[in-house]
């Protein structure tokens, strides 16, 4: 993977907001894994951002749907614990995926269609990246048991608990048992 090392990137940006070299952005968005360890960060605005229903993403991120913000390689650093990245390939794609070797948080997707764009989930970042997740991609994936705007009400008992009170699904739990 193309990344910079903690060394180089920090370098990079000294020499790059002081002098009046056009391509340095004048910000940049810092994301974080959940130990602290990797520390990244992204030139503003993104690319773009986007939603992944894809079964990989499901499985490789643990989750519904991954929200992705897509970044040019050159517009992307790492800050900190580059030794602590760990990657694999995945599969199911044959893109690249890498996480925190410590607290296994999601990191970097590397696409095969797009190589020269590095996909960060959104959630690592802390600040805007200039960019509203407006697009999906394989929602034909998209597993039944994902939240998709249904009421809630508030759970008796159990503050803070939100539930969705079952309606059709009840009369096919019990045609499938009898
Ligand atoms: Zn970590």
């Amino acid at each position: 993977m193309a990344v910079i090392c903690c060394e180089t990137g920090l370098l990079m940006r000294k020499a790059a907001s002081p002098s009046k070299k056009p391509k340095a952005s004048a910000t940049q968005s810092i994301g974080r894994c959940a130990c602290g360890k990797v520390v990244l960060e992204i030139d503003v605005p993104a690319r773009w951002a986007w939603h992944d229903h894809s079964a990989a993403s499901q499985r490789a991120q643990g989750c519904a749907y991954a929200t992705f913000v897509g970044s040019y390689r050159s517009r992307f650093r790492i800050l900190k614990g580059q030794d602590n990245i760990r990657r694999f390939k995945d599969p199911a794609t044959g893109g690249t995926r890498s996480f925190c070797g410590d607290c296994g948080t999601p990191l970097v997707y590397e696409r095969l269609r797009a190589p020269e764009m590095v996909n960060i989930p959104r959630a690592l970042f802390e600040t805007r990246t200039g960019r509203e997740p407006r697009y999906h991609l394989s929602l034909k994936e998209a597993p039944d048991w994902a939240y998709r705007g249904e009421q809630l009400a508030p759970l008796k008992g159990f503050p803070g608990v939100m539930w969705e009170r079952p309606k059709r699904k009840k009369r096919k739990l019990f045609d499938e048992e009898f």
